[in-house]
């Protein structure tokens, strides 16, 4: 029989009493396994992996797939959303989301891809100054792409790519190491390309000021926001990054490997000598079937497109878009903040009682989003996030060596979710087996 302790009931108790109540309801969540613990759902905490789908998801796309079988080519124009003009819909929500003007986004490809076309234009390294400055944590595509991209140009990526690691003994990189390096040697940079939350540690950058010191040093700031998209508001525009680009899978829920969003700061939109990929998207729409041979730039974001959309693929960005909206990311945000914060005290108890396991991501509310990362030293993370899964119906997930990551994305996840998750961590930690107890 199951007893609720007075630490659940708190967890409870917070679910009934928060001023944004979950919508979990409008989600599926994967089942919990027969015999495991928990309302027969997972605790789903790596929504900053891969996202949960939306229940409207399915009829959105049945409405795609009806349009097509109903109407073949003539879906271009007669579709419900006419297929020509899809894209269209989500600009504004996309800009709102990232806090860009209209003009200033598209979504489209996939993340890395969307790195290397922005690149293309804003990658222009010159003997003098070509270096590219990463995170020494960044995500192993953006290392491989900021690598090609100087070997493109004929560089030594060993030379060019400068990876900045934290203090000794420490384990995020700071704002101000960032800013520093750009005061003392910014002169080398061409490219500052960083992850705005960092996907191991979940540190969220002062965006604003790296941007500066960037830009005080003469080079192009660019961001990769695939762990912030969703999860903080973010205000590219008023930072005034150059360019950015994220992928909608995580915390958007778009499913996997969905489309991607590019930013391009007004400033470079009207800018003809940039150099540019381009291909029949990339030209302006009203004069696109003349099909001349060469491109009418168009000043905005849609000029870094190449191909016609995919539809099926922009049905789900569309679907979550929506939901941010009706949600608000400030809404989501305070929300966010309370979850988390509420994961670290429990997280903090089990971190007290045992050597070797910390919360590694910043402490102060201001410098993360969703995302907790528990250093767990002397532990295969591997086999330890497979008995959280298998044994308490919690999702989380390692990254080696001695990383796993819980993120209670607001939309979805509960007090008790965090709850689950930090009783699942201690008992797998002491060698328990399937607490029964949940
Ligand atoms: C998730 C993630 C990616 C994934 O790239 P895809 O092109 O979508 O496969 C790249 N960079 C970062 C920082 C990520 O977090």
């Amino acid at each position: 029989m199951t007893t609720i302790t007075s630490a659940e009931r708190q967890a409870l108790d917070l679910d009934a009493a928060d001023p944004l109540p979950t919508r979990r309801a409008q989600f599926h969540v994967p089942p919990c396994g027969a015999g495991q613990p928990g309302a027969g759902e997972m605790a789903y905490l790596a929504g900053n992996s891969l996202g949960l789908q939306p229940k409207a998801l399915r009829g959105r796309l049945g409405a795609e797939l009806d349009d097509w079988a109903r109407l073949g080519v003539e879906g271009h124009l007669e579709a419900r959303r006419p297929w020509l003009s899809y894209h269209e819909l989500l600009r504004e929500p996309a800009a709102r989301l990232v806090g860009a003007r209209p003009e200033e986004v598209v979504v489209m490809n996939s993340l890395t891809v969307n790195l290397h076309l922005l690149m293309v234009s804003f990658y222009r390294p010159t003997p003098q100054r070509h270096a590219i400055l990463i995170e020494d944590s960044a995500f192993p595509s953006d290392s491989y792409a900021v690598r090609s991209q100087a070997a493109f140009h004929g560089y030594d990526p060993d030379e060019a790519v400068i990876r900045l690691a934290p203090r000794p003994g420490e384990a995020v990189l700071r704002t101000e190491d960032v800013v520093e390096f750009l005061r003392a040697d910014g002169h080398t940079v061409a490219l500052v390309l960083l992850g705005a939350v960092n996907y191991y540690t979940g540190e969220l950058f002062d965006m604003e000021a790296i941007t500066a010191a960037g830009h005080e040093a003469g080079a192009i700031v660019g961001w990769d926001l695939a762990h912030a998209a969703g999860n903080v508001p973010l205000s590219l525009h008023e930072a005034g990054a150059d360019w950015a680009a994220w992928c909608s899978y995580k915390y958007l829920n778009a499913g996997p490997g969905s489309l991607a969003g590019a930013f391009v700061h007004e400033r470079h939109l009207a800018n003809r000598r940039l150099a540019k990929f381009a291909g029949w998207w990339s030209t302006e729409a009203d004069t696109r079937f003349q099909m001349a041979p060469t491109v009418t730039p168009v000043d905005t974001a849609d000029s870094w497109q190449l191909s016609n959309p995919p539809i099926l693929a922009m049905a789900p960005v569309l679907v979550s878009l929506e939901m941010f909206d009706e949600a608000g990311m400030a809404a989501l945000r305070a929300k966010s903040t309370r979850l988390t914060g509420y994961l670290e005290e429990l997280l903090d108890e089990v971190c007290a009682k045992r050597a070797g396991v910390s919360v590694i991501t910043p402490r102060d509310p201001r410098r993360r989003g969703a995302q907790l990362s528990v250093r767990i030293a002397d532990h295969d993370v591997g086999p330890l996030t497979v008995r959280l899964r298998h044994d308490f119906g919690v999702v989380a997930d390692a990254r080696r060596p001695d990383v796993i990551r819980l993120a209670p994305a607001p939309l979805y996840n509960t007090f008790h979710d965090c709850w689950r998750a930090a009783t699942a961590l201690e008992a797998v930690l002491d060698g328990h087996a399937a607490g029964l107890d949940g």
